[in-house]
């Protein structure tokens, strides 16, 4: 998979089969996700809404007009009050292409980081989804639509006799995606294990829910990413030979584990580690 805009490889989901479902955590709080979330490892957007007196928030828009109509039609299923709030945490349009399908009345909520990406790049980001998750799946018709409001830190919004908080932790990424930036998500997420309370329930961008001391396995996975490369990098290892020495195998019952590991995450970090101040003399 590649920038470039050829589709070379069977999508991660795929966007025309995916049926979404909704999940009340608590009182008036969902969850959004997709139907084969505890059969699968790579599996559709997750995303979720929250109910006040006066209004809904929502989380990600999805990637598509069909699967933010799924989205909106769940919203429905439970309240008629308004969707004031569309928060997306990710510029990666499988989290953020539906916004155009809200009503111009909701407020949509960025860090400013994805509001100028989604500006500058749209169409580009457009043909890389496009490669990625193949032709033909309302990605052509997607509208783009940036922040109304951007947070760099946190906000409150009140939804009536319900304050949500919307925080930004700091860059991370799933880390089987990363996208070179290990050391930095590797801060946030551990930032995230310790803000949240033990037996919180955490809905990830994609999978199943989580404790936060779910979070150790992916933060173990970088913490050993790091070091292999930097012991192959001191021992004046290339890239080729960097990639055969932190094989680390044992995490490779992911599907797509040797792809993210191989193509991005090793090269990625031999690169970051090798850079000024990256951490390696
Ligand atoms: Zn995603």
């Amino acid at each position: 998979m590649t920038q470039d805009g050829e589709q070379e490889a069977a999508p991660p989901w795929d966007a025309a089969r995916v049926n979404l479902t909704s999940n009340e955590l608590a009182p008036g709080v969902f969850a959004v996700m997709p139907d084969d979330v505890f059969e699968k490892d790579h599996v559709a957007t997750t995303a979720g809404f929250v109910i006040g007196e006066r209004s809904v928030l929502v989380v990600e828009s999805m990637l598509n007009g069909d699967l933010a109509s799924q989205l909106i039609g769940l919203v429905r299923q439970v309240t008629s009050k308004p969707i004031r709030f569309l928060v997306n945490t990710s510029y990666h349009g499988d989290h953020a292409y539906g916004n155009y399908l809200f009503p111009d009345s909701t407020v949509v909520i960025q860090h400013p980081a994805t509001k100028r990406y989604m500006e500058e790049s749209f169409e580009d980001d457009r043909r890389f989804m496009i490669s990625l998750m193949g032709k033909g799946k309302g990605i052509e018709r997607v509208q783009a639509r940036a922040a109304d409001i951007t947070v760099p830190d946190m906000i409150s919004v009140d939804l009536g006799s319900r304050i949500v908080e919307v925080r930004h932790f700091g860059f991370a990424q799933t880390p089987w995606l990363l996208e070179g930036r290990h050391k930095e998500t590797m801060t946030t997420l551990a930032r995230v294990r310790d803000f949240l309370p033990e037996d919180a329930t955490i809905i990830p961008g994609h999978g199943r829910p989580m404790r936060p001391a779910d979070i150790e396995f992916p933060l173990r996975y970088l913490r050993e990413l790091d070091s292999a490369v930097r012991t192959a990098i001191a021992e004046g290892r290339s890239i080729e030979a960097t990639l055969e020495a932190v094989a680390m195998a044992h995490y490779g019952e992911y599907s797509l584990f040797d792809w993210a590991h191989n193509s991005v995450n090793v090269p990625a970090a031999f690169r970051h580690l090798q850079e000024p101040g990256g951490g390696v003399a």
